[in-house]
């Protein structure tokens, strides 16, 4: 008899056996895994040999489309029908992606640069998302043909690098496959969960990931620590990977023998024979194939010295993210090999030497961040202790302040999930509307950061200027989407938004960002600082028309007159945006100011004592 369990709080039937799979969707090839009697299972095409669904989309024509290897022959006698690395796409706008726009055989929509991308195929359009669920869609067919089941809840990698947009783009497009995408986890992470690391309850550990794979580099820096994971830093190149491999040894054929490549199909050729030889020098010492006549060869000797400056780019990426992470290699207790370019014995070789130790290359490189996805599905299902997952924001995240200043809630680096509130008020009386711009940057003035959204907190009660108390709480949860709520506290008015930036930052960019702020920060800081001052001076402006107004009955005409002449020239100061000079003629108004206001409070007390009776 078939048991059915009840959740007794919402009444549903609980489905028990509800199977989560893992998913690496990858640039170049995706992957789907499932836990069976508690390990990892690659699910592999009906042949049984490989695991990797590549990451191609084929659209003969309007109504149907082919995903994977069956996509293939097509990149090269159909290549604007023909969708390959769609991750890079996911989350960017046009002005994102224009300059490697030359290298997609496909047509990307030009018709505004801010806008997300989007991909023409005939007279359709798609966005990434939706190619991306092509993608998804295949992987879910798979493992259901597989298992003769239905699968609906899925864990989804992406890179430690990926923003807000491209996070919940991936998600996205997993709901857009049908799939409850439960988690977005890092790539590095899932890839120490298939090395057991982070699964025994007292281990700390700083480990390294080692990312080699077909189009991208990544290096990722964790410390596992009681079953927590936390980014500590990221480092890579999105245009590294095995292809400049091959095109290395194609470049150094077609110099060698002066060939001639007049036709696609011939680049395409020398392009297949020269990954071939790779794969051959990952285990043998020689390499010949005849190519159109020509004798080629290559040595596993002179392969190695082709590819060293590649290898040493990456190296350099590496002792870049352990100078982020304030570590050195003596720190990092393991190191992990994700990829398949890393079976090169060059790259694992030259890994070991710079880390001082052996790396971990036990399991198959292109299938451990699915697999590691496929055990944090299993650990979502309450089938192993719970792990809680931690990353860290990249960027600052904060808002705009008076003077175009970038007030930082949540700064770099910070660990996810996190909340953090700050308070601000009103600038001018009865002010009833307060404008809030989301930012992510380094710099301090926000026009250098990126904006990922604004929105209004509407009906403040009026009241005058520096009363109201306006929370602005940011809140980042584990896939590192980011809750904006403003809250009036005196009157509870609130106002809240999810942020799904317009269009997100890559690696590069996020690089040049954080570039930029070290490079700039003498100016930058100099600019806040006249900013900090042009402030204080429009407050101290706007206070002194405010005390003469106050005070005119007994203030005499000299004194109104000079408080007048000194704010004057403070304002003209804050016009000629001069700092030292801001603050000298501040201090005139001060000095002037503040007998006279000792003297109106005085006033002031005196009055509101009148007809009061002291016993
Ligand atoms: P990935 O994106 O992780 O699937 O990596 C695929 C890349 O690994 C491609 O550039 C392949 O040419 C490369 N690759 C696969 N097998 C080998 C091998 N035995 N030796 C060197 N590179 C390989």
């Amino acid at each position: 008899m078939a048991k059915i369990a009840i959740d007794l709080k919402s009444g549903s039937i609980k489905n028990e056996d509800q199977l989560i799979i893992g998913i690496d969707l990858g640039t170049t090839n995706s992957l789907v895994a499932y836990i069976s009697d508690g390990q990892p299972v690659v699910v592999k095409d009906h042949d049984g040999k490989s695991g990797l669904v590549p990451s191609l989309i084929y659209f003969p024509d309007n109504d149907s489309v082919i995903v994977g290897n069956e996509a293939r022959p097509h990149l090269i006698n159909d290549p604007g029908r023909t969708i390959f690395s769609v991750k890079r796409l996911m989350g960017k706008s046009y002005a994102d992606i224009v300059d490697y726009e030359h290298q997609l055989g496909y047509q990307i929509l030009t018709d505004d640069k801010d806008r997300l991308v989007k991909v023409r195929v005939g007279d359709r359009f798609y966005s990434p998302i939706e190619l991306s669920a092509h993608i998804l869609r295949k992987l879910k067919t798979r493992v259901e043909l597989a298992l003769s089941q239905t699968v609906e809840k899925a864990v989804i990698t992406v890179p430690a690098y990926f923003n807000d947009a491209q996070r919940q783009a991936t998600r996205d497009a997993g709901k857009l496959a049908g799939l409850d995408v439960l988690r977005i986890v890092n790539e590095p992470t899932a890839a120490s969960l298939a090395y057991g690391l982070g699964l025994a309850p007292e281990e700390k550990k700083t480990i390294a990931v080692y990312d080699l794979g077909g189009g991208t580099f990544d290096i990722s820096v964790l410390r596992i620590e009681d079953g927590v994971f936390e980014v500590l830093s990221t480092n890579g190149d999105t245009f590294l990977g095995g292809d400049d491999i091959d095109q290395v040894i194609v470049t150094y054929w077609i110099e060698k023998h002066r060939l001639d490549l007049a036709t696609p199909s011939a680049r395409q050729a020398l392009r297949l024979a020269a990954e071939e030889a790779k794969k051959v020098l990952s285990g043998e010492d020689q390499f010949t194939v005849e190519f159109e006549g020509f004798h080629l060869d290559l040595s596993r000797t002179a392969f190695e010295l082709l590819i060293q400056p590649l290898v040493e780019r990456t190296i350099q990426s590496c002792q870049a993210a352990l100078t982020d992470a304030r570590l050195t290699t003596a720190d990092i207790q393991e190191v992990i090999m994700v990829g398949g370019s890393t079976r090169i014995p060059f790259v694992k070789s030259s890994v070991s030497t710079f880390f001082g130790k052996p790396v971990h290359d036990e399991l198959n490189p292109d299938e451990v961040v699915a697999a590691g996805a496929a055990i944090q599905a299993d650990i979502l299902a309450g089938n192993r202790k719970d792990l809680l997952l931690l990353d860290i924001t990249p960027l600052s995240l904060g808002i705009e302040t008076v003077g175009d200043l970038m007030d930082v809630i949540i700064p770099r680096n910070t660990k996810v999930p996190c909340g953090y509130a700050r308070q601000y008020t009103t600038s001018i009386d009865g002010q009833k509307n307060l404008k809030i711009a989301v930012y992510q940057g380094e710099r301090d003035l926000v026009t250098n950061n990126r904006k990922l959204a604004e929105f209004i907190l509407s009906d403040i009660p009026p009241m005058p200027a520096g009363i109201p108390k306006l929370e602005i709480r940011f809140q980042l949860n584990a896939d590192g989407i980011l809750q904006v709520l403003a809250k009036e506290l005196r009157s509870g008015t609130t106002q809240s938004i999810m942020v799904k930036p317009q269009y997100g930052i890559d690696e590069e960019e996020m690089g040049r960002m954080l570039l930029d702020s070290i490079q700039n920060a003498k100016e930058d800081m100099q600019l806040k600082a006249l900013r900090e001052a042009q402030n204080e001076g429009r407050m101290m402006v706007q206070s002194a028309g405010k005390f003469i107004q106050q005070n005119l009955g007994w203030l005499d005409e000299r004194q109104v007159q000079e408080i007048q002449r000194l704010a004057g020239l403070l304002g003209q100061s804050i016009d000629e945006e001069s700092k030292d000079e801001i603050q000298k003629r501040l201090e005139s108004l001060n000095a002037y100011t503040t007998p006279l206001a000792h003297k109106a409070l005085e006033v002031h007390v005196a009055g509101a004592m009148k007809g009061q009776t002291i016993r």
